[in-house]
């Protein structure tokens, strides 16, 4: 048999070994992990959705109509006028004919790569593209070839010496790097030479764009120019699920074979009524925005001076980048101790010898939990001597 234990023992070795936190309480900045207070900076609430006072409302009114479980799939009896609700909802906010509501962000991208390529057909993939993404394209049989990260010049070249069915997927936002895709000009090859363009906004959705419409929104890209448009809702929405929106021939499409949406239990209703509560409070609140860019802007002018290095990112996924594995958990490690939750990022999650902590920021967040990041990052400067830090 597989030796298991060696390898768990080779990943600690490596400084590769993960372990899980126990969390007491609601997600918001000061969390209790493993009965331990602390200050977190590394959960993708970005708007301070996930314990809002009025969606959690709205979820307790909704469960006495609704009942609690899903109880089917959607194409059995589990497809409640809630869920339907909401996807009317998401189709609206997003300015999409329609939209059709997944169970999660990794199901959707599993299943509308897989539903809308098959064997003979090509995926073009980002190189830094979510694991969900690089799995559906697995998943869907295609040719898959990588394009170096935003690099459109390469992509344009490989679209242009493939014949036959050709999908981009693209995240909007990349989920460990923190910078949106050059989505106008992927729009614009993929008409060139018409591949079907595909963008997972799971971080860009509530936070970017007017009104919270996400990144394809920023760049004022409509349906026509990216026609498939997935979205996550356990993020900034801070609820749970996801979307795909775009044409209703192409959500008509999926009902029929995105495998992850057919075979699957449907959603408790109520968190459909909740979700829907959340996207109004999204749309509404320009204020929460405009607070979660005032705290991006200032750790970034203040990390720099301490020397850190950060990356290109106006999003509020702030990594910092570190290198080595162990050098990154010893920051983390030492954030703790100053009462702080910063997780270090790892390989296969990043690339290797890309080790970063990667710190979000929420609405929630106060400047004053801002001041106590930003005392302790100047306390903590010494650990990342010799990891590209001027100290
Ligand atoms: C988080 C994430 C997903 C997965 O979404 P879940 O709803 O958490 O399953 C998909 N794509 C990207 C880019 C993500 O960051």
């Amino acid at each position: 048999m597989r030796d298991f234990t060696a390898e768990l023992e080779q990943r600690k070795q490596a400084g590769l070994y993960r372990t899980r936190r126990h969390i007491s309480g609601p997600q918001q900045p000061v969390l209790t992990a493993d009965g331990k207070r602390l200050l977190s900076f590394c959960s993708n609430d970005y708007l301070g959705l996930a314990n809002h006072p009025s969606n959690l409302e709205a979820l307790r009114d909704a469960l006495p109509k609704t009942g609690l479980g899903g109880a089917a799939s959607h194409l059995v009896c589990g497809h409640h006028e809630a869920h339907h609700f909401l996807e009317e909802r998401l189709a609206a906010f997003t300015g999409r004919s329609s939209a059709l509501f997944f169970s999660t962000g990794y199901m959707a991208n599993l299943g509308v790569i897989s539903a809308l390529v098959g064997r003979g057909d090509t995926v073009f993939s980002d190189r830094l593209n979510h694991a969900s993404i690089i799995d559906g394209c697995i998943l869907s049989r295609a040719k898959v070839r990588r394009y170096g990260h935003g690099d459109v010049g390469s992509l344009a070249a490989m679209l242009a010496e493939t014949s036959g069915h050709k999908l981009v997927v693209t995240d909007g936002v990349f989920s460990m790097d923190g910078d949106v895709a050059p989505l106008r000009e992927l729009a614009a090859v993929c008409r060139e030479h018409g591949a079907l363009l595909v963008v997972d906004d799971a971080h860009g959705f509530g936070v970017l764009g007017p009104r919270g419409q996400g990144s394809v929104a920023e760049f004022g890209l409509s349906e026509e120019n990216v026609p498939v448009l997935i979205g996550t809702l356990g993020k900034a929405a801070g609820t749970s699920g996801a979307f795909v929106a775009g044409p209703g021939v192409l959500m008509d499409y999926l009902v029929q074979k995105a495998r992850t949406y057919i075979y699957t239990t449907a959603m408790p209703p109520a968190l459909a009524l909740a979700t829907c509560n959340s996207i109004d409070l999204i749309e509404q609140d320009d204020k929460r925005r405009i607070h979660l860019q005032g705290l991006i802007d200032r750790f970034r002018c203040e990390a720099k001076a301490l020397g850190y290095s950060l990356m290109s990112s106006r999003t509020p996924i702030q990594p910092i980048m570190v290198g080595d594995n162990w050098a990154a958990l010893a920051l983390s490690r030492a954030l703790e101790e100053r009462g702080l939750l910063v997780t270090a990022i790892r390989p296969p999650t990043v690339p290797a010898g890309e080790a970063r902590l990667r710190v979000t920021f929420s609405a929630a967040h106060s400047h004053e939990d801002l001041d106590s990041l930003m005392q302790a990052l100047a306390d903590c400067r010494h650990l990342l001597a010799g990891e590209g830090v001027a100290v």
